[in-house]
This record gives C-alpha cells, sequence and structure tokens, in this order.
C-alpha cells in the first residue's frame, strides 16, 4: 500500500458569477434560444431554476438498506448520468464507494444520509475506477468531508492524474453539442411528454455545464496494487483487484460479515459499459469475483441485486459476444456488418429473461432512454457492446 499523502486546498468562491437566469439560458443556447416559444422558454427557465434553487432539492438517489449496516445509494435518472454508491456504516464513520458525476450530486446524497441513515462522518470514500460518472464528483468530498481519505487502486489514480483534468474538461465540452441535439428533438417534439423531456434533459445539462466550470478534478489519497482491508468494529473491508475488465483498473469492496458487494461497474444491472473495456479479461476477472461469498450486490449502475444469478448471465454474454464478434472479425466481417448481424434475438446469453431484466432497468434508471422502447433500449445497448468488442477485443 502507497499512502500518497496530499496537502488538499479547496477552492472556495466567495463570489461566484451570477447569470440572470434569462440571460444565462438565453446566451448558453445561442441563437438556439432565439428558437424557443414562450411556453419553451418558461419550462427551461423554471427547469434551471429547480436545479439551482437551494431550497428542496428532488431526491437524486434512493438509499436503500441492502444489509446491517451497508446501504444503496441507488442512482435516479438524470442527463448527466449519476452512478450508484455504496455506503458502508461503521461504528462511528462512513465508508462510502464512488462519487457521480458532479460535487452537487455528492451533496445531495450526504444530505439523504444525514436524513435517512446517521450523522457519521464519511472517513473515506473508494473510487472503483476511472470514469467521470464515478469521479467528476469527488471535489464535492474535499469540500464537505475535508478529512475523508480518497482510495482507489495504482492503477486508477496513475489514469486519474494524467488524464483526470482532460476528462472533466471534455464531459463539459459534450454538452452544448447534446444539448443542441435535444433542442431540435424538442423543435419537433411529438408530444407534450417529449417536449417536457427535451425541456427537463436541457435545465440538467445546463446546470451540470455551469456547475462543472469551476470544478477541478480530484485524485485518490492512497492506493494499493492488489488488496487492502479496512478494518472497523462493525465489519471489515476488503478492497481488491480481480484483473481487468470495464477498465484497467477496477476495484471490488466485499463485506465478508454483512456478505455484501459494492461491484462498481465490473457487474451490475445495466448493460455493461465495455468501450474502456478489456472483454477477453472480464470474464475471469468476473470468475474471480464469484469467489467472494455476496448474498447482496449494488453495482455501478441499476437496481441493488439479491443472489449471485447475474454474475454468470453477464459471463455468458460477455464471452458470447467474444465468440461471436470474434469469429466475425477475423472473417473479415466489417463493424458494420456485425453491428446489423448481432441482435437481441441471435444472441442465446440474453434469453432466460437476462436481456428482460437488462432492459426494465435500464428503462427504469436510466433518464436520458426514458421515452425509448424497449426494443431500441435493447438494440442500442447490444449495438454498443458489439462495438466495443470488435474494437477492444484484442487489446494488449
Ligand atoms: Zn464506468
Amino acid at each position: 500500500m502507497h499512502d500518497h499523502a496530499h496537502h488538499h486546498h479547496p477552492h472556495t468562491h466567495p463570489h461566484p458569477h451570477r447569470h440572470s437566469r434569462r440571460g444565462f439560458l438565453s446566451t448558453a443556447l445561442g441563437t438556439a434560444w432565439l428558437g424557443f416559444s414562450t411556453l419553451e422558454r418558461a419550462a427551461l427557465i423554471a427547469g434551471r431554476a429547480r436545479a439551482q434553487s437551494r431550497g428542496p432539492q428532488p431526491k437524486l438517489f434512493d438509499l436503500e438498506k441492502v444489509a446491517d449496516g451497508v446501504y444503496g445509494a441507488i442512482a435516479r435518472g438524470r442527463a448527466i448520468l449519476n452512478c450508484n454508491a455504496v455506503v458502508f456504516e461503521n461504528s462511528n464513520d462512513l465508508v462510502v464507494v464512488d462519487a457521480h458525476a458532479a460535487p452537487s450530486a455528492v451533496y445531495a446524497l450526504l444530505a439523504q444520509i444525514r436524513a435517512e441513515v446517521t450523522q457519521k462522518p464519511v472517513r473515506y470514500v473508494i473510487s472503483t475506477h476511472i470514469h467521470g460518472d464515478h469521479t467528476q464528483g469527488l471535489p464535492g468530498y474535499r469540500k464537505a468531508e475535508p478529512k475523508a481519505e480518497i482510495i482507489s487502486s495504482a492503477r486508477t489514480r496513475e489514469v486519474l492524474a494524467a488524464t483526470g483534468a482532460a476528462r472533466v474538461k471534455s464531459a463539459v465540452d459534450n454538452v452544448p453539442r447534446s444539448i443542441e441535439n435535444l433542442r431540435q428533438r424538442m423543435a419537433s417534439a411529438k408530444s407534450a411528454e417529449e417536449k417536457a423531456w427535451c425541456a427537463e434533459m436541457i435545465a440538467q445539462s445546463q446546470a451540470f455545464m455551469e456547475e462543472m466550470r469551476n470544478v477541478t478534478a480530484e485524485i485518490p489519497d492512497i492506493t494499493f496494487n492488489d488488496q487492502m482491508t479496512l478494518h472497523d468494529k462493525a465489519h471489515d473491508l476488503h478492497l481488491s483487484f480481480r484483473g481487468r475488465g470495464h477498465t484497467a483498473g477496477d476495484i471490488v469492496v466485499y463485506c465478508p460479515q454483512k456478505k455484501a458487494l459494492a461491484s462498481g461497474d465490473l457487474l451490475h444491472s445495466f448493460f455493461p459499459t465495455m468501450g474502456d473495456g478489456y472483454p477477453r479479461d472480464w470474464p475471469a476477472t468476473l470468475r474471480s469475483i464469484d469467489e467472494l461469498e455476496f448474498e447482496h450486490l449494488v453495482g455501478g449502475h441499476g437496481g441493488a441485486q439479491q443472489g449471485k444469478q447475474r454474475l454468470p448471465q453477464l459471463k455468458s454474454y460477455i464471452e458470447e459476444l467474444i465468440e461471436v464478434v470474434g469469429k466475425a472479425k477475423k472473417d473479415g466481417m466489417p463493424l458494420e456488418r456485425v453491428q446489423e448481424m448481432v441482435t437481441v434475438s441471435s444472441l442465446k446469453s440474453l434469453g432466460g429473461g437476462y436481456g428482460e431484466f437488462l432492459v426494465k432497468e435500464v428503462k427504469r434508471l436510466d433518464f436520458r432512454v426514458q421515452l425509448n422502447t424497449p426494443e431500441d433500449v435493447a438494440q442500442r445497448g447490444i449495438r454498443e457492446n458489439v462495438t466495443a468488442v470488435y474494437r477492444n477485443l484484442d487489446r494488449v
């Protein structure tokens, strides 16, 4: 275990830039603003006011007790996807796994923990992997819980130190394009529901962009290579790197006394995200996770799981993709053909209820596809996975 002691000087902004709401929106949306009707403008201003208000916020999480002293903070759908958190309650403090897409989500979770669970302070924040929806909120812990230390794998810290700032910048830089797409969709929306969804998506995206302009990326204080244990009177927490999968450095957090596992994005209730993944390593990593005797699981996205049912299902799905996509690629089939060839019905591993489970969870908890049909959600999930496997199959 390397202990990187860092001194942090949390940036404070005593004089934040103030924009009038209307002024900010018209500036940020540019000429797009002119394309909105009075009604649409009112919806955008209201959404933005809601997102920024210091009053009661909409709940961003459902805080569910999954075992004694273990809580899953299941992220509700947002325009900017938040990961779940897992909260382990020690005898005098808390350990929280993962930190969402923005500091405001961390503040919302902390307020919810205070209101619904305990006043105990956060001692450790564990980052399962590099992705922004799990790490961009870390600066929020620096401010709200300045004594908390951030733990990750050495590999994750290395990548965050090298690219964290660029990752935050690119997450923010991508927002205007997505707002422009939403604006176009809003203009041709076929229902009031679709129009309202677009307005809410735009308002949340704007609030995110404005918040993140002043946020600098944070990096972990404490790292380990393979495993480390946090001991407490209440329980032990075993942090371990079990092989590459979703990224090169994912870790899981296992509590043997409570038989609870925080599995990050190696195993969750949405389609796996494989764009930064190592498909050929992932099944073996899942086999290693299967050695842990867990009964309760909270992954990075989607609802909590009881039992181990989904682990072999995900493993079979990835193995089938490797087989089918691998063969097609070897035969020289271009990616576009493979994307057409591999479908919900062509994949055996999505049978037995697994495909339906994934689609249901995505529909329930990913606001970005709330209006999509189940068929579309499935097809998108598979298409993204096929593309990633095709590209990353033989990554070293
Ligand atoms: Zn991820």
